[in-house]
């Protein structure tokens, strides 16, 4: 009698406990279900042809094929005594011949004569140009003589042969003889036999599974059933079965995830959040015939939404997309001065110290007296902009605080770590927080707790590193999603060349130059370097072997020599606060013509007179951030160049990329070629681990269509019924996806 299995009954149950342990160690696989949930890594197809070039050495291989030749000699073994035999078998596999090696071989012989079909699995090496397997695992597939007896073999092999001859008996076909071999990823000594073993051996005790999806559903998606779904992704029997597999797997794990999104974004509206409509009277209505500028359509229309989100009775949780330079900080500043007319405060929260300084500069000088409350002449609406950094002296910390908890602050600025752990707020009633795509679900959630008396703030997140929709969906899944797409009025393309100084170092000469001829117009030029100082010498640059240049080096070479006619500063993120500012301060006003400096000027700095950007070891640095780099200069009406200067070789994979990123000003072109370049835990970050990192199947990079599909699902599911009530499956798979944590989503509105 074989034990019976739901997708919830614990491995140990249907396994030996070794086995289950392995695999809860291996894997974190505890149940049928986690284990069946996690799918071949291919197939490996009997009799298809092996390609030469997909073979790595030091991978784990399997070969299937029938012996050639063999070859044997006796040797003495280095240490110990007598004689061994080393036995060499030549194995042809799709075509491509591999040498198989014993070194006590003896037995193997007999075993495994000239013309005997078998299965060896081993790491491939390479042994005088030849695909080498020494002694690797081995499954006698037919005897040379062609009779079928009990599978001779080694090792986990061996292990699934005999599972293999008691399915058998049962009637069923062979594991060896499928034509698709499933190839799972093997990890801390669990072989991809072992879990496939175990697969077959959870299949077989599992018990019909019970679909959680509305029958009308699978119809009108045509999806496969559940059970069938599971069964065949691991043991297809026709290639064109295992993609509506793996397909109604992926969407189930979609739906799952959208559903939990979905309440949460249902739970945070349950929430209460004062209306705050646009006044005629207030401050925002001041600001805006103030500005110095037309808003563009797509500023207008953005606001649009946000003015309208912000006059509700739900908190607003909106990201904001846009280009470098699209203009999203006056979206900003007018959807504040919104919330501020209604009594409230707003918090805008910056990545770094420069970022934060400069958005209090900026955002003063746009108000003017409207942010000088309590000044002489100040109109009667005005507010104060409050800046809090944690290089402020005691002193003017302390009055920023009293000003924050007394209210007189409208608006406060600062950096995310400063603000979160150690202020408090009068009636904070909204967060803006600026140029961090990665802002994760519980930092939020502890932003939205700083709200008075149960009262959760609105929320505008606000970022240039495009996100694709459908992962912005998934990452920001309760999150609406706004897009500014133009750039304002009077701003040019600018305009990116790669300077291979490795094949032509007198083009550095050149750069140098245009950064003088730009000077001379009266414009500025910043120069990034990818390293402070030049201590660390033994990280060179990308492929090339030549050092990284250093901010301090170039910094003393280029106001010495070079460029030691024009005015050129330093900074980067060791500086003391004071000095940082200072560079900058002088770079903005025109006091210095060159800033070399790190990436701390990477986001969000704006002086409109820079017009040149240099990148010294541009292969250091990511897709994106080249394009936030480059979105620092031709903000001011005047062209923008630039220069993304390399050591690395013209054929290189790290050149191919900066060519495309400066083939390219489309933020989204780039955002894609970013993805393809970086592992997607990267662009999730580390702040959506939780449910994202609970995700087995589904990718959210690749599989936006099934994402948006899923999410169209998930939304209607919830209108109909918002806590699953009538779908206790769907709700277990939701609250099993959120994590014990987060689980409350569902019960709690
Ligand atoms: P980003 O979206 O990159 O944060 P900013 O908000 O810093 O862009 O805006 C870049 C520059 O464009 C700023 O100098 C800002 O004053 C200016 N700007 C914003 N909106 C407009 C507009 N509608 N017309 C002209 N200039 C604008
Ligand atoms: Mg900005």
């Amino acid at each position: 009698m074989t034990t019976l299995a739901t997708t919830d009954t614990p491995l140990v149950e249907i396994l030996d406990a070794d086995g289950a342990q392995r695999l809860e160690q291996a894997f974190g696989h505890r149940t049928v279900g986690d284990l069946l949930h996690t799918l071949p890594r291919r197939f490996r197809q009997r009799g298809q042809r092996v390609d030469r070039k997909s073979l790595v050495i030091g991978e784990r291989v399997t070969v299937i094929g029938s012996v050639k030749r063999m070859n044997s000699s006796s040797y003495t073994p280095k240490r110990g005594k007598g004689r061994l035999e080393r036995v060499t078998l030549v194995v042809e596999d799709g075509g491509v011949d591999f040498e198989v090696v014993f070194f006590a071989g003896a037995k193997i012989k007999y075993m495994l004569p000239v013309g005997s079909e078998a299965m060896f699995d081993g790491t491939l090496s390479e042994f005088r140009g030849k695909l080498t397997l020494k002694h690797p695992e081995f499954l006698v597939l037919t005897a040379a003589t062609g009779q079928s007896g009990p599978l001779k073999g080694s090792g986990d092999l061996a292990a699934l042969a005999t599972l293999s001859a008691k399915l058998e008996a049962e009637g069923s076909e062979s594991l060896f003889g499928r034509r698709f071999l499933p190839v799972y990823s093997s990890k801390e000594g669990v072989t991809s036999w072992e879990v496939f073993g175990a697969v077959v051996t959870a299949l077989r005790a599992l018990v019909p599974v019970v679909d959680p999806l509305d029958p009308a559903l699978i119809t009108s998606l045509g999806l496969m059933g559940l059970d069938e779904a599971l069964r065949t992704a691991h043991l297809p029997t026709h290639e064109a079965e295992i993609e509506p597999a793996v397909y109604r797997l992926r969407f189930d794990e979609a739906l799952a995830l959208q559903l939990l999104l979905g309440a949460r974004r249902r739970f945070y509206s349950r929430d209460p959040a004062p209306p705050s409509p646009v006044r005629p009277d207030g401050l925002r209505t001041a600001m805006e015939a103030r500005l110095p500028f037309e808003l563009t359509a797509g500023q207008k229309s953005v606001l649009e939404d946000v003015s309208l989100d912000l006059s509700r009775d739900q908190p607003m949780n909106r990201l904001l997309q846009g280009e470098v330079g699209s203009g999203k900080t006056v979206v900003a500043l007018l959807a504040m001065l919104q919330v501020i007319d209604s009594g409230r405060q707003c918090v805008m929260l910056a990545p770094t110290e420069v970022l934060a300084t400069q958005h209090h500069r900026s955002l003063s000088a746009m108000l003017g007296d409207l942010g000088e409350k309590g000044q002489l002449g100040a109109p009667e609406e005005a507010t104060r902009v409050v800046l809090l950094t944690g290089s402020m002296s005691t002193a003017a910390r302390r009055q920023a605080l009293l000003d924050i908890v007394t209210g007189e602050a409208g608006i406060v600025i600062g950096t995310h770590a400063l603000i979160q752990d150690s202020v408090d707020f009068f009636d904070l009633g909204m967060v803006v927080v600026d140029e961090q795509h990665r802002f994760g679900v519980r930092q939020r959630d502890r932003l939205r707790a700083k709200g008075r008396a149960g009262r959760v703030p609105h929320l505008l997140v606000m970022t240039a590193t495009p996100i694709p929709r459908t992962i912005a969906m998934t990452v920001f899944g309760d999150l609406e999603v706004s897009e500014l797409g133009e750039l304002p009025g009077g701003r040019r393309p600018i305009t990116t060349t790669v300077v291979p100084v490795g094949e032509k170092p007198k083009w550095l000469d050149r750069v140098w130059e245009r950064i003088r001829e730009e000077a001379d117009d009266g414009h500025r030029a910043y120069v990034v370097c990818a390293r402070i100082d030049g201590d660390d010498k033994s990280d060179a640059g990308d492929d090339s072997g030549v050092p990284l240049t250093a901010a301090e080096d170039l910094y003393d070479q280029l106001s010495r020599d070079e460029l030691s006619d024009l005015r050129v500063g330093l900074m980067h993120g060791r500086l003391p606060p004071e000095e940082k500012d200072a560079a900058m301060t002088e770079f903005a006003s025109g006091a210095l013509d060159v800033l070399v400096s790190t990436t701390v000027i990477e986001v969000g700095v704006d002086v409109p007179e820079a017009t040149v950007m240099v990148v010294m070891d541009a292969e250091r640095f990511g897709v994106s951030q080249l394009h936030q780099l480059r979105g620092r200069v031709g903000r001011g009406g005047f062209e923008g160049l630039c220069l993304l200067v390399t050591n690395s070789r013209a054929d290189s994979r790290s050149r191919t990329r900066l060519d495309d990123v400066a083939a390219t000003t489309d933020g989204f072109v780039l955002a894609q070629l970013d993805l393809m370049q970086r592992r997607e835990g990267d662009i999730l970050g580390d702040a959506q681990s939780g449910a994202l990192s609970a995700l087995r199947i589904l990718s959210v990079v690749d599989d936006g269509a099934v994402i948006a599909l899923a999410r169209q699902y998930a939304e209607s599911i919830l209108d109909a019924d918002p806590r699953l009530h009538a779908h206790p499956m769907l709700a277990e798979r939701v609250n099993s996806l959120a994590g014990s944590e987060e689980s409350a989503y569902l019960e709690r509105y």
